[in-house]
């Protein structure tokens, strides 16, 4: 019996494993058509003030919308595009709508509503990444201030010196600029104090497990004080319980993220949640 389960077992797995490469197979082919045909969509979470609960600013997060897949999140196809290049087009397209949407958004608005935006490691190789934002900038008449970038730690690391100097130009521009999932990676602390950088996001796996594992609780408390000692605002991610926000209030975490307040929402939907949150 148990050898029958076992070789059920393999099968199992050599069958998954051939749906999953071939599946990578199909999305990396298809990546350069649905650039063409425009099948990439910006979904936007908002980011919440703890004390208040008002609306304080957006995260973009790209969706790929398939005529026959459906809706295929960015875990699936980022890394096959920072590989095979298509990085770059599909970044382009998020930079460009939401540019155009901060500009709607914020016309008529008492209080600014800032967009993030992720960007791969790769856009920094780009030699024109800043002339980039500078035209688009320039293009929708917006106030740099509202527009942020979010990079992950592995950044620091780079080789490359014309990565950091382009971080530095594109926050002499006057954007923010963010650190992705903060705590997972292995940044010191010397970078952190030396890096263009306004702002942590507590990665979502120590506030997952915020009010029952002390060593979150450390951490979280660490990065806070931290925080206030080098003058960086935080952005706690991934909040999906009352508890843990408690925690996080009682913690004077001044910004969160998560499905307690909103998913990623399609920009209809999102435009709906801040009407219905105006602050008129
Ligand atoms: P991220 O930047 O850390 O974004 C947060 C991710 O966590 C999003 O997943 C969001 O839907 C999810 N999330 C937010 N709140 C909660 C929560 O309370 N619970 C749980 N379980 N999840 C939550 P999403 O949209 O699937 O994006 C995944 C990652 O893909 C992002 O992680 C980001 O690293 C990357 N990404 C998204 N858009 C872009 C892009 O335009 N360029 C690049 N380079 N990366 C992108
Ligand atoms: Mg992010
Ligand atoms: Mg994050
Ligand atoms: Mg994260």
């Amino acid at each position: 019996h148990a050898k029958e389960n076992g070789k059920n077992n393999y099968k199992m797995f050599s069958d998954e494993l051939a749906q999953s490469t071939r599946r990578k197979y199909i999305v990396g082919n298809e990546l350069r058509n649905a650039i063409i045909r425009k099948e990439f969509d910006v979904y936007y979470q908002p980011k919440v003030t703890l004390t208040s609960g008002e609306i304080s600013g957006a995260e973009a997060l790209v969706r790929w919308i398939h005529p026959k897949i459906g809706i295929i999140g960015p875990n699936e196809f980022i890394p096959i595009a920072e590989e095979n290049g298509l990085i770059i087009e599909i970044e382009d397209i998020v930079i460009e709508k939401v540019l155009r949407q901060l500009k709607s958004w914020n016309s008529g608005r008492s209080k600014a509503l800032p967009a993030a935006i992720n960007l791969s490691q790769r856009h920094f190789y780009q030699e024109n990444i800043v002339a980039k934002f500078k035209a688009l900038l320039h293009e929708y008449e917006l106030d740099p201030n509202l527009v942020e970038i979010e990079i992950t730690e592995s950044i620091m690391m780079d080789q490359n010196p014309a990565v950091i100097t382009r971080l530095h130009e594109l926050r002499d521009l006057g954007l923010k600029i963010s650190m992705d999932d903060f705590g997972t990676g292995y940044s010191s602390l010397s970078y952190i104090k030396r890096l263009p950088i306004d702002k942590l996001k507590i990665d979502r796996s120590f506030i997952m497990d915020l009010s029952d594992n002390e060593d979150s609780q450390a951490i979280v408390s660490l990065i806070l004080s931290m925080a206030e000692y080098l003058k960086l605002e935080v952005v706690a991610e991934g909040i999906e319980d009352q508890q843990q926000l408690q925690y996080l209030q009682n913690l004077k975490c001044s910004e969160g993220q998560g499905f307690l307040f909103s998913k990623p929402l399609a920009i209809n939907d999102f435009q709906e949640l801040l009407k219905q949150t105006a602050d008129l």
